[in-house]
């Protein structure tokens, strides 16, 4: 496709302004003091985020706008986030809690969520993270391979935990927010939090010690435990700084849940290390709601993902996003999956803004390569590596290929927010790394300017008449028909040319499925693609499987396909 590049009128001046030069310079070490460390060398992530602006000038100021599902508001300042979370460290401190015990979250994004991580990590324990939707089976995963001991949850909640509490000996009690009469095996968070004091000794961690740890959801067999230390919290603290740009006045918006490593990464430790105010919203998407939060908390820097960006310019397109007043939007960001070229370029027209793709996974715990506010955008490219970060396009052995040729996106190890495990499974981990680099599961390519190309994950990259096909470069072409909103596209086994591409679409409103429409649509990406990939199968769907985080499950588009088993779908929307 040709390449467009986008330059931006900047609205004030970005924190990083010279990208080549900080690359060229950049040493983690130097930035140590972004942070505030104890002698010698110890570092509590937690205490970064809140603690420190508790004892600063920024103590009354707001960290936290809640907004709940049916309307309600809230807000914390600093201080009250590092006063409640003392609290729930001494209530977590009573109960017997000690360094590097597990304590998960099964909550919604309520308040409590984000009381209740930082505590966990104030005591020296590891936060694990569940997302609200997750069933029994999902829960027993998860909570029987870490060996939690303790599950902050609610009265709903709870009751999926009850299901299989029989088959979790290490778990000791629940701790229950919306109680004040816990059963026998139950914690009323209130009640104790009204009685805990608000001053606690926050434990003095290594940088290298555990603070949380997520579960990638595994595409075969159980899903892992991807461990975090506190010093993650460095790159997080960098990124959200120099990429997400968060100045001192500005009110921030992460549309992630926390059970998502996004929703930890810049809903919690990233963007409160920096300071900034941000929003919380716990409902539901609806893109009047979403454009009402930014425009009522005047948001300048909104921070979301792709399946989002699609929906918007599907659910009422530009017409109503001109309906509200965002004039203090500034910066708009995407992660988690592949931004389609004709995502950003909707994103110009309905805001007058980039939306700024970044690339990285869990496994990753910070932005690692990305776009950036003082340099162009190419549209269709997922940017450049982050200053510290080596990246880089490596062939199965580790050895580094030349530009424009295909290959596995690879990171050199180590970088601050790495994994540094998966939870009680070492192999596993150690082949994740090839060669001294991670190897991420991606295949991508970088241009000669350094920017990197995503092409698919590498178990979805088509195979057809010898010729690799991304899946990415495909859909792209999809969505930018006026018919399309959303594609996903699949290698489908054909004895003559090895695979097929074949195209699952969900419509725009006013288009209806038809054979022509099937012909008028290949003809179009034969064109966009100049003929050498173009679906030969297109079928139409209502909607698309999703992972709660809402990324297209290609896997499973493919299982169905073939009839096969569609494995661990814990994290898919029902849909
Ligand atoms: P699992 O590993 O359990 O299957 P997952 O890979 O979806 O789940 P995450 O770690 O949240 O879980 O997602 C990282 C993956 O998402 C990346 O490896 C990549 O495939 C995709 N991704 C994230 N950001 C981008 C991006 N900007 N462009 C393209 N793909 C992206
Ligand atoms: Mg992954």
């Amino acid at each position: 496709m040709e390449e467009k590049i986008l330059n931006k009128d900047l609205k004030i001046k970005p924190n990083l302004e010279n990208y080549e030069e900080a690359y060229r310079n950049f040493n983690w070490q130097d930035y140590h003091d972004e942070l505030e460390w104890w002698v010698p060398g110890k570092l509590n992530a937690a205490h970064n985020a809140v603690d420190r602006h508790a004892n600063s000038f920024r103590k009354n100021k707001v960290a936290l706008y809640w907004v709940g599902p049916n309307d309600e508001r809230q807000k914390y300042t600093f201080l009250e986030l590092s006063r409640l979370s003392n609290k729930f460290a001494n209530v977590l401190k009573k109960h017997g809690v000690q360094k590097g015990d597990r304590v998960f979250l099964f909550l919604p994004r309520v308040p409590e969520t984000y009381i209740s991580f930082l505590g966990i990590l104030k005591t020296g324990a590891i936060a694990g993270t569940l997302f609200s939707a997750f069933g029994p089976d999902a829960l027993k995963d998860r909570l029987q391979d870490s060996g939690a001991k303790y599950v902050v949850t609610n009265s709903e909640l709870k009751e999926r935990v009850y299901k299989i509490i029989g088959e979790l000996p290490e778990l000791q009690k629940l701790i229950v927010i919306d109680t004040n009469q816990p059963g026998e095996r139950e914690i009323s968070f209130w009640n104790e939090m009204s009685e805990a004091s608000d001053k606690f000794e926050c434990e003095r961690t290594e940088p290298e010690d555990y603070a949380f740890m997520l579960y990638t959801s595994g595409t075969t067999g159980k899903p892992k435990g991807v461990m975090h230390a506190h010093y993650a919290v460095l790159q997080q603290h960098m990124t959200a700084k120099w990429v997400l740009n968060i100045h001192e006045e500005d009110t921030y918006w992460c549309t992630a849940d926390p059970g998502w490593v996004t929703g930890i990464a810049y809903g919690i430790l990233g963007v409160w290390s920096n300071g900034a105010s941000q929003v919380v919203y716990a409902g539901r998407f609806n893109p009047e709601k979403w454009y009402s939060i930014l425009e009522e908390f005047k948001v300048n820097i909104w921070y979301t993902a792709p399946t989002a960006i699609r929906m918007l310019q599907r659910k009422g397109g530009t017409e109503l996003v001109k309906k509200y007043d965002l004039s203090n939007l500034r910066d708009m960001y995407s992660v988690g999956e592949p931004l389609n070229p004709e995502a950003i370029m909707w994103g110009k027209e309905a805001f007058g803004l980039v939306f700024h793709d970044n690339w990285w996974q869990t496994e990753c715990g910070a932005m690692m390569i990305t776009n950036y506010q003082c340099l162009p955008v190419k549209v269709g490219s997922m940017g450049k590596p982050f200053p510290g970060i080596t990246a880089s396009i490596v062939d199965d052995n580790g050895n580094e290929l030349p530009p424009r040729e295909h290959g596995n996106l690879a990171i050199r190890a180590p970088w601050p927010s790495m994994m540094r495990a998966y939870w009680n499974k070492e192999e596993k981990y150690k082949k994740s790394f090839v060669n001294g680099w991670y190897i991420s599961g991606d295949k991508a390519w970088k241009d000669e300017d350094g920017y990197f190309w995503f092409e698919g994950r590498a178990d979805d990259v088509i195979k057809t008449s010898g010729e690799r096909v991304g899946p990415f470069e495909v859909e792209s072409a999809l969505v930018e028909h006026p018919a399309i909103a959303e594609a996903g596209v699949i290698g489908k086994p054909d004895p003559e040319r090895g695979e097929i591409i074949k195209a699952f679409v969900t419509l725009n409103e006013g288009y209806e499925p038809s054979d022509q429409l099937v012909e008028e649509i290949k003809q179009f990406v034969k064109k966009q693609m100049a003929g050498h990939a173009y679906p030969r199968e297109i079928e139409f769907r209502d909607s698309l499987p999703k992972t709660r985080s809402g990324k297209i499950m290609r896997r499973v588009l493919k299982a169905q396909e073939l009839g096969q088993d569609i494995g661990d779908t814990s994290t898919m929307e029902e849909y």
